[in-house]
C-alpha cells in the first residue's frame, strides 16, 4: 500500500521495548513517542490554534464525527479541508467517527454495512459506512486517517461479539483501503481489535499487518479494563508489529500509562483527559494531579509547577503570563479563563513529558528515567507504586523496586 509517511528510527532502548523516532508526515516532522491533544471541533477546548502551537504540538487530533456534522462535508470541500478551516499549518489525525457514534448515541446499531444511528439534529436515520468515513476524512484532508472499526468495550462479557467485531474490523479495513482516494497524501492506519483475548489480538495483528497500512493502531482499550490486562494486550501486539511503522495506542493519556506504554513499545497516544480534567480545576504535574479549586491553594503563590515553561507558568520576564496557583484558585471556580490556563499547562506538561521520555531513550537511560519518574510521582514511597506498573515494567526488564 502507498504511504505518505516515513518512520525514521533514532534510537532503541537497550533494556525495554521503547523506541525514539522521527515521523515525517505531509505537514512536517513529528518526534516520537508523542502525545496528541484532541481538538474536538477543530479547536482544542479553551485553546486557539496559535496557543496550541505554543504548547509545541505538531500533530493534533480532530473528530470526524463532529466535523462531518458541522461544518459538514460540502463546506470542508469548499474551504479545502480542516488545515485551512482552522488555519493549522501542522499535522492532523482524524478518528473514523465510529467510536463517537457508538459512545455518544444510545441508539447506534452496528451491522455489516456500517453504524446506523439517528441524526442528533433531526432524528432522521443515518448510516456511517467504512466508505463514508473515509470519504469524510478525505474531505478533511488529515495527514493520518483511521479505518472505521467495530469497537466493543473490553469489559464486555460477550466473547462471541468481541470475536465478530475483530473479524468485521478486518473486513472494514479492506473496504476502507478500497475507498481511500488520496493514499499519496493521507496515511490510513488500521486498528487492531480483539478485546482482552490475546489470541484474538494475535490473529488480528497477523491479518492487518498483511494489509501493509502506513501505520498501525491498537484500539478498544482504555475502556475500564484492569491495567494489567491493558499492558498484556499492548505488549502482545507491539511484539508482532513491524519495526518500521508507527504504533498508536488509542485513548491513553494518564502520565503513568504513557511512560509504561512507551516501555512496552508504543509510540503515539491521544486522550481528552488533560483538557477535560482542566475544566474541573485539575493541574497535571510531576508530583501528581493538583485540584486548584481546593482552598489550600488560595495563598499559594508558586506557579502551577516550578520550572514549567508553559505560557501560564513561565515568568513575565520570559514572555509568559507568570500566573500562580492562587490566581488559578481564584478564577477556576467561576471563570472559563481558569480552564483555558490549565488546558494550556496540562497539554504542555504531557508534550514535555514525552520530550523527556524521548531524550532518555536517545541517551539510553530510559530504565533510570522510569525509576526517577515513579519516585518523584509518589514522593519517594515505593509502597505506593501501582502493582500493574511494577509488573508490566518487570516484564520488559526494569525492576522499579530495586534501588
Ligand atoms: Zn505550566
Amino acid at each position: 500500500m502507498h504511504s505518505a509517511l516515513n518512520y525514521e528510527l533514532v534510537a532503541r532502548c537497550s533494556v525495554t521495548k521503547a523506541r525514539a523516532a522521527v515521523l515525517q508526515l505531509p505537514h512536517g516532522p513529528v518526534p516520537l513517542p508523542i502525545f496528541m491533544p484532541v481538538a474536538t471541533q477543530a479547536s482544542l477546548k479553551g485553546l486557539t490554534p496559535s496557543q496550541l502551537e505554543e504548547t509545541s504540538c505538531r500533530l493534533c487530533l480532530n473528530n470526524t464525527y463532529h466535523l462531518g456534522l458541522k461544518p459538514g462535508q460540502a463546506t470542508l470541500d469548499a474551504v479545502g479541508g480542516a488545515h485551512k478551516l482552522q488555519s493549522w499549518p501542522h499535522n492532523i489525525l482524524t478518528d473514523s467517527g465510529g467510536f463517537q457514534m457508538v459512545s455518544l448515541l444510545k441508539l447506534a446499531q452496528v451491522t455489516e454495512e456500517g453504524v446506523r444511528f439517528l441524526s442528533p439534529h433531526d432524528g432522521s436515520p443515518m448510516l456511517l459506512t467504512p466508505e463514508h468515513s473515509i470519504s469524510l476524512q478525505n474531505s478533511i484532508g488529515s495527514d493520518i486517517i483511521m479505518q472505521l472499526d467495530d469497537v466493543i468495550a473490553t469489559t464486555s462479557p460477550d466473547h462471541a461479539r468481541i470475536k465478530e467485531a475483530m473479524h468485521r474490523s478486518i473486513r472494514w479495513l479492506d473496504r476502507c483501503i478500497k475507498a481511500h482516494k488520496y493514499p499519496e497524501r493521507q496515511n490510513l492506519f488500521c486498528i487492531i481489535q480483539g478485546g482482552l483475548d490475546l489470541e484474538l489480538r494475535r490473529q488480528c495483528c497477523e491479518e492487518m499487518v498483511a494489509r501493509d497500512t502506513p501505520g498501525i493502531a491498537i484500539g478498544g482499550l482504555s475502556g475500564g479494563e484492569a491495567k494489567t490486562e491493558y499492558c498484556k494486550v499492548v505488549s502482545t501486539c507491539t511484539s508482532l508489529l513491524p519495526e518500521k511503522k508507527p504504533r498508536y495506542v488509542m485513548g491513553v493519556g494518564y502520565p503513568e500509562d504513557l511512560v509504561v506504554s512507551v516501555a512496552l513499545g508504543a509510540d503515539m497516544f491521544d486522550c481528552v483527559w488533560p483538557t477535560r480534567t482542566a475544566r474541573f480545576g485539575n493541574a497535571v504535574t510531576s508530583t501528581g494531579t493538583l485540584n486548584l479549586r481546593h482552598a489550600s491553594f488560595a495563598e499559594d503563590f508558586r506557579p502551577v509547577e516550578e520550572g514549567c515553561t508553559c505560557t501560564c507558568c513561565r515568568p513575565t520576564s520570559e514572555g509568559g503570563l507568570g500566573l500562580t496557583r492562587a490566581y488559578i484558585y481564584h478564577v477556576a471556580a467561576k471563570e472559563t479563563a481558569g480552564a483555558h490556563l490549565l488546558s494550556m499547562h496540562n497539554v504542555h506538561y504531557l508534550l514535555s513529558l514525552m520530550r523527556q521520555i524521548r531524550g532518555a531513550i536517545i541517551a539510553d537511560r530510559y530504565p533510570a528515567f522510569l525509576k526517577e519518574y515513579f519516585v518523584k510521582l509518589y514522593g519517594g514511597d515505593k509502597t505506593k507504586f501501582p502493582d500493574w506498573a511494577v509488573e508490566a515494567l518487570g516484564g520488559v526488564g526494569v525492576d522499579l523496586m530495586e534501588d
